[in-house]
């Protein structure tokens, strides 16, 4: 702990203080030994830890139109970050205060910040692979192209090959312009008819092929082919830091991987070497459950960063998987582990929702939070079940914002939580709570009510919500700054566009537009 005694006036700020910790420390009955601390001595105690105040924050952001989904305390205008955690929440002039020779302070300017966005249905390899082809087929200018290899080039990681193609072969592209905007990344793209091709100079050169070589004819592809990494869509380090990069760019911060596929090692592999940006939680299958039972994991297993003990299935008559799942459910959760159930349509809800009922009477008291992924096309008369079992509806405005009714299902006690299903049809977060915003009639919820979604229940969906989903001391510190105010009324959520990322106390992303 930091030596330096500061004694700062604090304000009506809530501070995280290691000081009264310690103090309070002396007053639990077990830590107390009666001969070596009596009351006596307390006073001569109490004096150098009252001065012995936390060090200075890492960074500070002030000016901000705080909205922090902690309902105890809604609204705040600055937020202090220390080791990764939330070290002080208040008003710009307390949080000041507090700010040390090596405090970063970022003046907001009145913009909004929020906790970071938990998408809680998310397949993140999917995501990163949006990066590994690029289709160039609706380019019709040079400027297109460029635009497009830029855009790819913000998330991929340095040395990436850039392949794909459907370019038309009438559109002239100036590699000197190619690889101004390209220089860390070989390109080799294919025309609308891959008889031919075009490469940067990285490609050419790698490729040892003749700089003079403009258009690439089917030789000079077949010297091309050969230097192209054989697992280029199956790279997955590459593939998961595209995606990490991707959802920093949303403030995305934590993603539920329901996927399915056990990438927890290529995670944890790009968290080692400082480069992953978004906190995980990955499930597996759920046929796969008793792997994870064997070796102890339970849902919610593994540290801030990544965390395993989920497992996901499907509801679909069609599938043979689903005669096993009654059985799979009863199985995982008596091992502990969360599940997970796709389901779209009433008969398939229901029928979810009857699996869990049997499992719940069955199986031992415990807070399961048994979760159904969609949970699309509820029976109105069905949304009272998943209150009485406590399962969450993990829902996605941006694909079903049109048929869900969000306004009854919060009415009915049932806490929802959003996600996007990337990449099925987007990822940026703002897409849905628009979405569920504007359900029609009187479906819509609150902007207040869809950010809670994405964030404090999100977090809760992951067994986090004690670590993340609202701005408090002591929680981890994953902010997002948004340009504009998504709470003022008649407010265009779209517009808006992220300013900054933080996860864990540090800047992942930064609008450099
Ligand atoms: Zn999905």
């Amino acid at each position: 702990m930091n030596s330096r005694a500061e004694t700062r006036p604090l304000g009506n700020v809530a501070i995280r203080r290691f000081g009264i910790n310690l103090l309070s420390s002396f007053f639990t009955p077990r830590s107390r030994s009666p001969r070596s601390l009596t009351l006596a001595f307390l006073p001569i105690l109490i004096a150098p830890l009252l001065s012995f105040s936390q060090p200075p924050p890492d960074l500070i952001i002030v000016n901000a139109n705080v909205r922090t989904m902690d309902k105890s305390k809604p609204r705040a205008e600055a937020v202090a970050v220390k080791d990764g955690r939330i070290a002080a929440v208040g008003k710009t002039d307390e949080v000041r205060k507090l700010v040390g020779k090596e405090t970063k302070v970022i003046d907001a300017n009145g913009k909004l910040l929020l906790p970071g966005f938990n998408d809680a249905h998310a397949h993140f390899m999917a995501i990163g692979n949006l990066f590994s082809s690029i289709d160039l087929s609706e380019a019709r200018s040079e400027a297109d192209v460029i635009a497009k290899l830029r855009h790819f080039v913000r998330f991929l990681p340095k040395g990436r090959w850039i392949l794909g193609g459907k370019l038309d072969a009438s559109i002239a592209l100036s590699r000197e312009k190619v690889d101004a905007a390209t220089p860390e990344h070989p390109v080799f793209v294919f025309h609308t008819d891959p008889k031919t091709a075009f490469a940067n100079s990285l490609a050419i050169r790698s490729a040892r092929i003749d700089s003079a070589t403009r258009l690439l004819d089917a030789n000079a592809i077949q010297v091309m082919q050969s230097v192209v990494p054989k697992d280029h869509v199956r790279d997955w380090p590459a593939i998961a830091e595209a995606a990490t990069n991707y959802a920093a760019s949303f403030g995305v911060t934590s993603i539920q991987d329901t996927h399915s596929d056990d990438m927890a090692a290529v995670y944890r592999e790009l968290h080692r070497q400082g480069k992953l940006k978004t906190r995980i939680y990955d499930c597996i299958s759920l046929s796969n459950w008793a792997k994870l039972a064997a070796i102890g994991i339970k849902g919610g297993s593994g540290d801030a960063m990544i965390r395993t003990g989920c497992v996901k299935g499907f509801y679909d008559p069609e599938d043979p998987e689903t005669a096993m799942l009654a059985k799979n459910i009863a199985g995982a959760d008596s091992a502990g582990l969360q599940v997970l159930i796709h389901a779209i349509g009433r008969e398939a809800n229901a029928a979810v929702l009857s699996a869990f009922e049997k499992v719940i009477a069955a199986n031992a008291d415990r807070d399961r939070r048994f979760r159904i992924e969609h949970a699309a096309g509820i029976a109105a008369g069905d949304i009272s079940r998943f209150a009485r079992s406590k399962t969450i509806p993990s829902m996605q405005p941006i694909l079903f914002g049109g048929e869900d009714d969000y306004r009854k299902t919060l009415d009915s006690g049932v806490s929802i939580a959003f996600g996007a299903d990337a990449p099925m049809r987007g990822f940026d977060p703002l897409e849905g709570i628009y979405a569920a915003v504007n359900a029609g009639g009187k479906r819509r919820i609150t902007v207040d009510e869809a950010v809670y979604a994405y964030t404090m229940v999100a977090a809760y969906a992951e067994f986090q919500e004690k670590e993340k989903g609202s701005i408090e001391v002591g929680k981890q510190a994953d902010l997002v700054l948004l340009s504009t105010d998504i709470f003022a009324d008649k407010a265009d959520i779209r517009a808006s566009t992220v300013w900054m990322t933080v996860v864990n106390g540090r800047i992942v992303y930064e609008n450099t537009k």
